[in-house]
């Protein structure tokens, strides 16, 4: 049986984990949930798998609701969420919050040297020259969630051998708006930039699936946990997101994973950590398959050119990239600009900084508000 710590257990990846832990009771127990905000639905898992401990970050404020009756014990504070997460009896700490506000937890799961399914991309953007390090020197094993970076992890040699890559390509559903030229775009509506074509996904990774820039944190991430230069990595357009990603081999091998789209197949690989777990799917109908790739359109470019300098130049870029994302994401949630200013607020707010080396995580933080803070001067001067 293996302690499991869900955080975000509230949101769409912590729904996903925890149809997977239903179905494979006899291994995992949920140990601890973390959330935000949601008490209905943290009620709910309390009720169904009642978790040993429960964690909600600070800002929830509803005192009056019933949830309080039942979990006066909640914990709440930073210490507490480090304490919860390093505790000796976790084996599997899963890193499913949303946004940069999930990266204490990454960061104190490897602190600990724990297993740790990640699907908070965000966390490896800003942090990675941080984390990757901090995770071979605690022995920290980092499984990821992301389909395509899970689909990445499934094709890997089991000898990790990077040098028989010769690349590694990311595929991309294209989002809502694969056939509309980027001068198309100013006029879309938040309700169509929710409306994704193939995956149902939380408010943010859903805008980041119609902006691209989801791949462009993809991009980021796999060249941090795989440790293979961008140069490498290409982006394939698959609009039925069948293939989840793909490795090309020096022999000229390569080699796909594949099913419809779910999370919980991703999810139950990282859970099983190299066994298969038994899990509810619908079968691949390969007579009814009909699968195509193209290019990523050439008027998005700019946006995976930031992010393959990134890559290749690190430091503090990523943390800056991550953040004015966020930022431009939120004012368009908000609807205080349009969908097209979210490019111009990354690459405005991206271009006033320089290149610098990151030594501490306090320094990704210090980054973290300077950029949000440079972020929201730039979209303030937008109109
Ligand atoms: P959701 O918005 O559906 O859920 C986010 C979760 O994070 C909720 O449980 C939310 O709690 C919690 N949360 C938000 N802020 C805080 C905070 N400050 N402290 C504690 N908990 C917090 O997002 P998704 O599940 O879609 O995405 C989660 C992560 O997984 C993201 O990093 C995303 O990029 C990644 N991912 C998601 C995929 C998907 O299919 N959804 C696919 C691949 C990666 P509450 O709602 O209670 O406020
Ligand atoms: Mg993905």
């Amino acid at each position: 049986m293996k302690n499991v710590v869900l955080l975000g257990a509230t949101g769409s990846i912590g729904k996903s984990c925890l149809n997977v832990i239903r179905q494979n009771k006899e291994h995992f127990h949920l140990f601890g949930i973390g959330f935000g905000s949601n008490l209905d639905r943290a009620q709910e898992i309390a009720k169904e798998f009642n978790p040993d401990h429960i964690f909600v970050d600070q800002y929830q404020t509803d005192k009056s609701h019933i949830f309080w009756q039942d979990h006066s014990n909640t914990l709440s504070s930073e210490d507490e969420l480090r304490g919860l997460i390093q505790d000796s009896s976790v084996d599997i700490v899963i890193s499913a919050i949303s946004g940069f506000a999930g990266l204490k937890a990454s960061y104190f799961a490897i602190e600990a040297g724990k297993v740790i399914l990640i699907a908070n991309k965000e966390s490896i953007v800003a942090a990675g020259d941080i984390l990757m390090p901090l995770a071979k020197k605690k022995n920290s094993e980092i499984i990821p969630i992301d389909s395509e970076h899970n689909a990445i992890y499934q094709c890997l040699p089991l000898e990790k051998n990077l040098k028989e890559i010769s690349k590694i390509l990311i595929t991309a559903s294209g989002g809502p708006f694969r056939e509309k030229p980027l001068r198309d775009l100013r006029r879309v509506s938040l309700n169509d930039a929710m409306n994704h074509p193939t995956w149902s996904m939380g408010a943010k990774i859903t805008i980041d699936s119609a902006t691209l820039i989801n791949k462009c944190l993809e991009l980021i991430e796999a060249h941090y946990l795989f440790n293979i230069p961008e140069s490498q990595i290409e982006i394939v357009v698959h609009p039925q997101s069948i293939i989840h990603s793909m490795i090309t081999f020096i022999d000229g091998s390569t080699i796909a994973q594949m099913s419809n789209p779910s999370m919980e197949v991703p999810i139950s690989n990282a859970l099983g950590m190299g066994k298969r777990l038994p899990i509810n799917f619908t079968e691949i109908d390969f007579t009814e398959l009909n699968l195509s790739f193209e290019p990523v359109a050439h008027d998005r470019k700019m946006i995976f050119d930031m992010a393959r300098e990134v890559c290749n130049k690190k430091g503090n870029l990523g943390v800056i990239f991550n953040a004015s994302n966020e930022i431009a994401v939120d004012a368009f949630i908000n609807k205080n600009i349009d969908f097209v200013d979210i490019y111009e607020a990354i690459q405005r707010t991206f271009d006033c900084f320089t290149c610098s080396k990151i030594n501490t995580i306090d320094e990704i933080f210090e980054y973290d508000k300077e950029a949000r803070i440079q972020a929201e001067m730039v979209i303030k001067s937008l109109h």
